[in-house]
């Protein structure tokens, strides 16, 4: 069975959304940890976040992808925006605990200026500040369309950052379709040989999660629009493919189309059909 779900809106709390998720057909999901764009984030409730672990293991829900802020960037030129995000790093690890055994997802950062490699270095830096071994969290680095001065467009980047960090065994990486393409793998020519080079550059073992998305744009736009599943130049059949294939079976799928809620439903009941 696919592990499947979307990105969920935390409004109305932790336990809301996985009812949500069960009545959308999935069994995983994905949140902002905190305003994607602001960075505030209100506090959890530990009851609500305890009712969510119960409701997800009752319904042998995969596990779950949170999704850091937007704004979150240990790597840019300015030492407060580097600060805020550490600060942010460090209360989400917190927060995590409240439903522990699942993955936190992050977009490693943009330099800003300062270059890939002081970016890289600088992101292991935030993370070796961080990252403990006594967590509960495996935390995911996403891979990068490229767009601007993002950190992270290539398995060699990600890479880079792991090799410096300690606490390698609280790291994966989460692959993100549209980015991959976006950045310049031809998933849909090539699958075999890019999940190759992911496996060589940074290892399979590490592949935790998919940000399941279609592309607006051509292979190495460095754009970064996500489309609706077969709407866009990555095409459905790559995405079924992508989807059946074993390296990513149990792979918690999280779909981040531009979509309404009736959208997601659909989108879900069609990648669920690949496995009937
Ligand atoms: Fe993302
Ligand atoms: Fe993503
Ligand atoms: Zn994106």
């Amino acid at each position: 069975m696919i592990c499947i779900g979307c990105h969920l809106s935390v409004t109305k709390g932790y336990e809301a959304m996985g009812k949500t998720m069960l009545s959308f057909g999935g069994n995983t999901f994905a949140w902002f940890t905190r305003n994607p764009r602001g960075g505030k984030s209100k506090p959890i409730i530990p009851e609500d976040a305890a009712r969510l672990n119960t409701l997800i293991k009752e319904n042998s829900f995969g596990p779950l992808v949170a999704h850091g802020s937007y704004t979150m960037n240990l790597c840019s030129a300015n030492e407060e925006t580097r600060n805020n995000g550490l600060e942010m790093l460090k209360q989400d690890m917190e927060r995590m605990e409240l439903v522990p055994g699942h993955y936190y997802n992050f977009h490693p950062g943009s330099h800003t200026g300062l270059g890939t490699e002081k970016g890289i270095e600088l992101i292991a830096e935030g993370l070796n500040a961080v990252l403990r071994p006594e967590m509960n969290t495996i935390v995911l680095l996403e891979t990068m369309a490229g767009k601007g001065s993002e950190v992270g467009k290539s398995f060699e980047e990600l890479q880079r950052i792991i090799d410096r960090v300690t606490y390698k065994d609280k790291l994966g990486v989460c692959f993100d379709t549209c980015h991959v393409w976006d950045a310049g793998y031809d998933i849909v020519n090539n699958l075999d040989c890019v999940l190759t080079q992911f496996d060589k550059i940074i290892g399979l073992n590490r592949l935790k999660a998919v940000h399941f998305n279609d592309s607006k744009n051509d292979c190495g736009s460095h754009k970064d629009r996500h489309e609706k599943l077969g709407k866009g130049m990555i095409g459905i059949e790559a995405l079924k493919q992508i989807a059946l294939h074993p390296v990513m079976e149990k792979l918690p799928f999280i779909l981040e189309t531009p979509n309404d809620d009736e959208g997601y439903i659909s989108e879900i009941r069609t990648v669920n059909e690949w496995f009937c």
